[in-house]
């Protein structure tokens, strides 16, 4: 358990138990504690998909293990049937119950969990049973520490809001509702942060990867500057963020590139020689195009993530959520992206001119605008296409 306790009288009636327990082999075990099931029959269901990331990606195919046992001190295994892909029911629960799952995470993207002896991340779609009938109560998070001699310096980083934690962010979290809860990505492991205030609001990044120190100065200067003209673009009279608070998580690799936007924190994948480093020499376009998906996700945090399709309210985890709105809200955050770092004044003109007709070059070069409609691309995003090698490239 979690070296820091709560009296259960604090805690909400959904607890989430989330040990790294297999460093080696990859897998997390989680505690699923209901306090007060459905006595008809109450089910459970792993999301199909995880909000910004329009595919299905059947989460439950990593689940190698899942059992339900009384809770308490007479712990007794009761009957977990399955009765779809992804979904279980516990016929007799009449008092409360504690699930146990085996989760495998080896998915280095920011859409999944990944866990080795370097670093943990997971969104907890991949590793949070949904509570049918519950997902619109509070739930906690207890996140525990790895018993391995690889994790003694580890530390947290989530946006989560913290309840009981220890100095290294081990402990307890809260969540209004599993929408809340799966908004928030949890990284842990060893962290360069740099800090600063974008209109008197902390932000941070903290990144991960084999890195030689950051450029802090270089790095802060223009994170600063591309946060604060996206908050003043949004929040005219106000000049504050609807949060109080903004995490990017970085995980820095060989080759990879992507985004997912969230609330109030972003997890973004990028290669190491796209971030400015001391001592390092540093490839300008690549760490333009690193901005560029900061700026991206960031401006997510209003559209899309606070201005959104009819359609995604609320999210239905278990199904496509058709719209033909979606490359009006990811256009505009693309048109936007390269933008802000012209209006922040990261890029001059002619780099920005040079950026829209890259843009407008890449669009004209494909035949996809001569066969299908934005409206009906948007809809058929879920179509689970092979993507080229550019597609993968975009920003989400
Ligand atoms: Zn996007």
């Amino acid at each position: 358990m979690t070296p820091i306790d709560m009296n259960a009288s604090d805690l909400p009636a959904i607890q989430y138990t989330v040990w790294p327990t297999d460093l080696h082999g990859h897998r997390f075990q989680v505690k699923l504690h209901i306090a007060n099931p459905d006595p008809q029959g109450q089910i459970l269901q792993m999301p199909a998909w995880i909000p910004g990331s329009y595919l299905i990606r059947d989460f439950s195919k990593h689940i190698e293990s899942i059992e339900a046992f009384t809770a308490g001190s007479s712990r007794k295994k009761i009957t977990l049937e399955r009765i779809d892909n992804d979904q279980w029911i516990l016929s007799d629960a009449n008092s409360a119950v504690d699930i146990v799952t085996t989760v495998y995470a080896f998915d280095n993207s920011v859409r999944a969990a990944y866990l080795d002896t370097e670093r943990a991340f997971f969104n907890a779609t991949s590793l949070c049973l949904m509570v049918k009938g519950q997902t619109h109560v509070p739930c906690s998070l207890a996140i525990t520490p790895p018993e391995s001699v690889h994790a003694e310096s580890w530390i947290v980083q989530t946006r989560l809001t913290s309840a009981k934690t220890d100095a290294r962010g081990f402990g307890f979290y809260l969540a209004k509702n599993y929408d809340d809860l799966i908004d928030h990505p949890v990284a842990m492991g060893e962290f360069q942060i740099v800090r600063w205030n974008s209109n008197s609001t902390p932000h941070s990044m903290a990144i991960q990867g084999w890195l030689h120190p950051i450029d802090v100065t270089r790095l802060t200067n223009d994170l600063q500057a591309i946060c604060s003209a996206t908050i003043n673009l949004f929040e005219p009279k106000t000049k504050r963020p609807l949060f109080s608070s903004y995490l990017f998580l970085v995980n820095a690799v060989l080759n990879g590139y992507g985004g997912l936007e969230h609330r109030n924190s972003t997890a973004l994948l990028c290669r190491r020689d796209q971030l400015p480093q001391k001592d390092t020499p540093l490839d300008e376009a690549s760490y333009r195009e690193f901005l560029g998906l900061c700026s991206h996700e960031y401006f997510h945090a209003w559209l899309v993530k606070r201005i959104q399709p009819k359609a995604f309210q609320p999210y239905e985890l278990s199904n496509r959520n058709h719209t033909r709105l979606l490359w009006l809200f990811e256009g505009f955050t693309s048109y936007y992206d390269d933008l802000q770092l012209f209006r922040s004044k990261r890029i001059n003109l002619g780099a920005y001119l040079k950026l829209v007709s890259d843009n407008w070059n890449g669009v004209l070069r494909g035949p996809g605008r001569l066969k299908q409609s934005l409206a009906d691309s948007s809809f058929d995003a879920w179509k689970n296409i092979i993507k080229s090698t550019k597609t993968l490239q975009m920003r989400w």
